[in-house]
């Protein structure tokens, strides 16, 4: 590693250590330490994982500085932003801090979220990408997750930072998450390395399983990954679930309710549809065909058909006719 990654990281350890103080120990952490315990962490959370707040006021700067701090170094940071007169000002400002470290456990870029809602600026802010970061390697909480992953052998994805900690504070430690990005190739790398099975658990909105449906086709295709879903009821994303339910329901589903991806997708095609309505139902069972003859397995194919036939009133073997059409057509 060069001495300038490592002299970055140690600036991002610095600027870690002082959030955290504030956040914990000063009147102006308190807004965002009531904000966060109403939201159910709890102080052992908190410095477990070395969340911190940014108020907005230049107190960074001159803590940095003081610690002799590079003048270019500061620049090439990411945690400034530079102004019109060459000036540097805390890109982070009035956000709660979660640290992102990599799998060797040093920090190498922050998320900021807001404490309150204002449309004017985005909900979360992370990092730009530097000499240290690059957010298509890593993967949020992996380094406390990759022992847990091993171990259970199995990772569960979550969209955001607060689901990870809502499912790590029900005793679910296994997982990870991308940040406010779809998964990439060098994420999969990283969690094939740890294990063979991903449980993908993302919100239980329509964007959450767009996303998940999206990140089912990517991955399939690229990963020997055996790959499942843990499915939001409500449309509630799993801190939420946590909130409403507590934290043994959550762990009772994350641990013992796994779909295949089938399963998923024969809830999926259901959203929007009203299945009394005979062209409803024709579109659906297509989408689900479809599904269906990416499946390799013939006994798999056998089991969900014999499904359908039922469900819907209807002879197996147009089904099977139509699966084999499409089986035909995607070759
Ligand atoms: P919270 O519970 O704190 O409101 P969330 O995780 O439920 O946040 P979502 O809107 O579901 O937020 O977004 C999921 C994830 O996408 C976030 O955790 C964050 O990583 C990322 N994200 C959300 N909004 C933004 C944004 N404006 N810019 C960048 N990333 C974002
Ligand atoms: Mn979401
Ligand atoms: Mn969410
Ligand atoms: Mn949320």
């Amino acid at each position: 590693e060069s001495s300038d990654a490592t002299k970055l990281k140690n600036l991002y350890n610095e600027a870690a250590k002082l959030f955290h103080h504030i956040l914990v120990n000063t009147v102006m952490g308190e807004d965002a330490m009531q904000y966060l315990l109403k939201r159910g962490l709890t102080a052992e959370m908190i410095t477990e994982f070395n969340l911190g707040f940014a108020p907005d006021k230049q107190l960074l700067l001159p803590f940095l500085q003081e610690k002799k701090a590079d003048q270019d170094l500061l620049h090439r940071s990411g945690l400034f932003i530079e102004t019109t007169e060459g000036k540097l000002r805390e890109r982070f400002r009035n956000r709660i801090i979660f640290p992102i470290r990599d799998a060797q456990e040093r920090t190498v870029a922050f998320s900021g979220r807001l404490l309150e809602k204002n449309s004017n600026l985005p909900k979360y802010l992370n990092s730009p990408e530097t000499a240290i970061f690059n957010k298509r390697k890593l993967l949020f909480n992996f380094d406390k997750a990759k022992g847990e992953i091993r171990q259970k052998k199995f990772a569960i994805l979550f969209e955001g930072f607060m689901d990870v900690l809502a499912a790590y504070r029900s005793g679910i430690k296994n997982g990870v998450a991308s940040m406010g990005t779809s998964l990439t190739n060098e994420q999969v790398y990283l969690l094939e390395r740890a294990t063979q099975k991903l449980y993908i658990c993302y919100d239980g909105d329509v964007p959450g399983q767009t996303a998940t449906a999206r990140a089912l086709s990517l991955l399939d295709p690229v990963t020997k990954m055996t790959l499942g879903v843990i499915r939001m009821p409500e449309a509630l994303d799993p801190d939420e679930y946590v909130q409403k339910y507590g934290t043994d329901a959550f762990k009772e589903i994350a641990q013992n309710t796994h779909e295949t991806a089938l399963a998923f997708y024969l809830h999926y095609y259901e959203q929007g549809r009203n299945l009394d309505n005979e062209d409803d139902q024709l579109a659906y069972l297509a989408d689900v065909l479809k599904q269906l003859a990416q499946v390799i397995s013939p006994v798999e194919q056998d089991i969900y058909l014999n499904q359908l036939a039922k469900r819907f009133g209807l002879e197996k073997s147009s089904l099977l006719s139509q699966l084999n059409e499409f089986i035909r057509k995607t070759g």
